[in-house]
């Protein structure tokens, strides 16, 4: 039986961007498709107080910022990035071409081909969210995709020294310091002095998210990657302190990030809550998480892992911490989610920032049909065929033109039926 000790107002869900938020982006995508970069110029004024002739980062800007990091700084950063590069090469590897002959002289194939142009875009309002680039760009560069645009918002009135060095190094061939909608737009729908991309990709606030769904269509994207979620499923083989410290963790997101804790120990329970009114007296960015918690916390008690489980399936959260007994119970059997944490030895702030696994994941109950951003995601599989002998044209030609003639597509008909006469030497048998 579930039982909820504490359940926020708004728990994340399917539900829309508020009709605000929708209707704001409305206005700055066709602002910006219509005047291009005087609109962004204005909109990156109104909303980020930065104003430039042209907001593209030069070598010497990029260099600037990358000399503003300590060498260990610049050390971190490469060994984040190389495990993010290791682990999408081994996913890259995985993918394979095909081709096979599915009856004799058929050949049917697909091929994994790279999008030819990708617009990545790297938060930065509340955080220098570097990590968001080694998560974006280096997987295009895996993936092969040979234009690479990345984009993220000046931090504190500049550009963030760390971003604009993740986004260089991690191989990005144009660095714009823009945000939010301006940024996505300027990238979608190009500018006069910005090429259009064919795909957006990464993480952002609402109004980020609700301008890469508008422009789906114009351009691909990779999937909702809206305000962060966490859910933490824990037994009592854990103990509160930890569980209140890996849902606040990810309560510093945003004041619109929801944290769950799904437990079968009421003990743990009551412990967790205890840490977490503890942790919020002396976490720093506690005026972010405690809205977060307050708003957005839930702590939910059942009877069994079964019913963790299915509770966490219909939550089909970003992120599931697992810390029971046995993690891999999870692994086995959960089927909604954007990236699993299993144990207590791991945690999502590891997946978030360098373990190796890709960050950018999918918010909103999104879990339900999408995982995360990882290389495949900018690869197209386009089919091809061949059709190497005569008995094999005038066989499928056969049934084609008769399936046409069901269909009453006597053009479609015809194609085949010529092919009968060339190939097979004869009429269509009906
Ligand atoms: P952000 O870069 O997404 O957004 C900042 C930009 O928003 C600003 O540059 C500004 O132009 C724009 N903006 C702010 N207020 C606005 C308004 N009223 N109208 C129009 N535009 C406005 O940075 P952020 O705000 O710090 O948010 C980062 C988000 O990314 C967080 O919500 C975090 O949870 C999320 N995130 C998600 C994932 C994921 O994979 N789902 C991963 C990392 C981060």
């Amino acid at each position: 039986m579930e039982r909820w000790l504490k359940r926020g107002a708004d728990l994340g869900g399917i539900a829309l961007a508020d009709k605000k938020v929708r209707e704001t982006v409305e206005g700055i995508l066709s602002d910006v498709a219509e005047r291009g970069d005087a609109a962004v110029r204005e909109l990156s004024i109104q909303f980020d107080k930065w104003d430039r002739e042209s907001y593209r980062l030069t070598e010497q800007e990029i260099e600037a910022c990358l000399s503003q990091l300590s060498k260990r700084d610049l050390d971190d950063i490469a060994f984040a990035q190389s495990q993010v590069r290791n682990f999408a090469r081994h996913q890259r590897s995985a993918i394979q071409d095909i081709e096979v002959e599915t009856l004799p002289g058929v050949v049917l194939g697909h091929k994994n081909i790279p999008i030819q142009s990708a617009g990545c875009y790297v938060p930065g309002g509340k955080y220098p969210l570097l990590a968001s680039a080694h998560m974006s760009v280096i997987t295009a560069k895996v993936a092969g995709v040979p234009r690479i645009v990345t984009s993220a918002p000046p931090f504190q009135g500049k550009p963030a020294p760390a971003i604009v060095a993740a986004q260089h190094l991690a191989g990005a061939d144009e660095v714009y310091c823009l945000g939010g909608i301006q940024a996505v737009a300027a990238m979608a729908l190009g500018t006069q002095s910005i090429t259009p991309v064919d795909m957006l990709v990464g993480p952002g606030n609402a109004f980020v998210a609700e301008a890469k769904r508008q422009l789906f269509g114009r351009v691909g994207i990779d999937l909702f990657a809206g305000p962060t979620e966490t859910l933490v499923i824990a037994d009592d083989s854990v103990d509160g302190e930890i569980c209140a410290t890996d849902l606040l963790g990810q309560a510093e997101h945003g004041p619109d990030s929801p944290a769950i804790l799904l437990t079968t120990s009421e003990a743990l329970a009551r412990d967790t809550m205890r840490e977490i009114d503890r942790l919020l007296q002396i976490l720093p960015t506690a005026a972010i998480a405690r809205q977060a918690w307050e708003g957005h916390g839930a702590v939910i008690v059942v009877d069994s892992a079964d019913e963790m489980v299915a509770v966490a399936n219909r939550l089909a959260f970003e992120h599931v911490q697992v810390m029971t007994a046995d993690p891999d119970y999870f692994l086995a059997h959960m089927v909604n989610y954007g990236a699993l944490f299993l144990g207590p030895r791991t945690n999502v702030a590891f997946g978030d920032k360098v373990i190796g696994t890709n960050h950018t994941l999918p918010t909103k109950q999104a879990a339900r049909y999408t995982g995360g951003l990882w290389v495949g995601k900018f690869l197209k599989t386009c089919t091809y065929q061949k059709v190497l002998t005569d008995e094999a044209s005038n066989l499928i030609g056969s049934y084609c033109s008769r399936l046409c003639a069901l269909e009453g597509f006597v053009g479609h008909g015809e194609q085949a039926n010529i092919r009968v006469r060339r190939y097979g030497g004869g009429n269509v048998a009906y």
